[in-house]
């Protein structure tokens, strides 16, 4: 676990109301059709001074924001899933009854925070690599997910290699070349050097989106999460695909909303990361 303060300036306080409105609108939450409540998911019933955040909402998370005294938790991933039991009972009533005795209020942001042209998942991870944004992955779409973004021609191991210094881990490179050769070195790569320059970015388990990348003319797609039949998609469509973590490439959007709430309200705002290789 590791955390990163954003420097106190006041003993200010604001409800879980005031300051999911603030958010609502920074990030315009209610243009995204999402998966789940984007916002406040549950009311700690308190004032809020203090705030941790994290990536998903999980036990370990709600335990570190009980040994913070924090008020409240926002995060990426949140609770309320389509499709899942709509019972607040097993894992989720576990975590649920931990809030609510802790009075501590939940808000999650999902697509909007994937999306936010500044301060979003898909914009920090492109600003990390180096990587300059000029499109949407979907450009008809009223409020798209995911990015085209351009960079100085560069090879799969260059990309590789800046990946990993900026998420600090290795990606899952599978290469968009790949051949069957029968005789000599069956299930070959055929490793022809490409140089990689206009690269699709959706970070997350957006791994099936790399169709869209191919037919969108990039050379590469970068995301978080890699399914057995991405590898497929990779080789047979003829683009390079990063699997960088579902996790890692979604760590950055809720720490530049903590940054800009604690600058907004003066509040004590504190980003704890529960390790997760996934
Ligand atoms: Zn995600």
């Amino acid at each position: 676990m590791t955390a990163h303060d954003t420097p106190l300036s006041a003993d200010m306080t604001i409800t879980a109301q005031a300051l999911t409105e603030f958010c609502d609108d920074y990030l315009s939450a209610s243009a995204f059709k999402d998966y789940a409540p984007n916002g406040l998911q549950v009311d700690g019933g308190r004032p809020i001074r203090r705030i941790v955040t994290g990536v998903t909402a999980c036990e370990a998370l709600i335990d570190a924001a009980i040994a913070e005294d924090a008020d409240a938790i926002m995060v990426h991933h949140g609770y309320f899933w389509k499709g899942e039991p709509m019972t607040i009972t097993g894992m989720k009533g576990q975590r649920i009854r931990k809030l609510m005795q802790h009075g501590i209020s939940l808000i999650g942001y999902h697509l909007p925070l994937d999306a936010h042209p500044k301060i979003g998942n898909n914009a920090k991870l492109a600003e990390m690599l180096g990587l300059t944004i000029t499109e949407a992955l979907y450009p008809h779409e009223s409020h798209p997910v995911g990015n085209i973004a351009t960079c100085p021609p560069q090879s799969a191991e260059s990309l590789t290699q800046t990946i990993t210094q900026a998420l600090g881990r290795i990606p899952l490179h599978i290469s968009g070349h790949y051949q069957y050769l029968a005789d000599e070195a069956a299930d070959a790569d055929t490793a022809v050097p490409k140089l990689l320059k206009r690269i699709g970015i959706c970070t997350g388990g957006a791994q099936d989106m790399i169709e869209q990348a191919a037919a969108m003319g990039c050379d590469a797609y970068i995301s978080g999460e890699i399914s057995e039949r991405t590898t497929h998609s990779a080789r047979e469509l003829g683009i390079d695909y990063f699997a960088c973590g579902h996790h890692a490439t979604e760590r950055a959007g809720i720490q530049a909303l903590g940054d800009i709430v604690a600058q907004q309200f003066g509040l004590s705002v504190r980003f704890i990361d529960i390790d997760n290789p996934a």
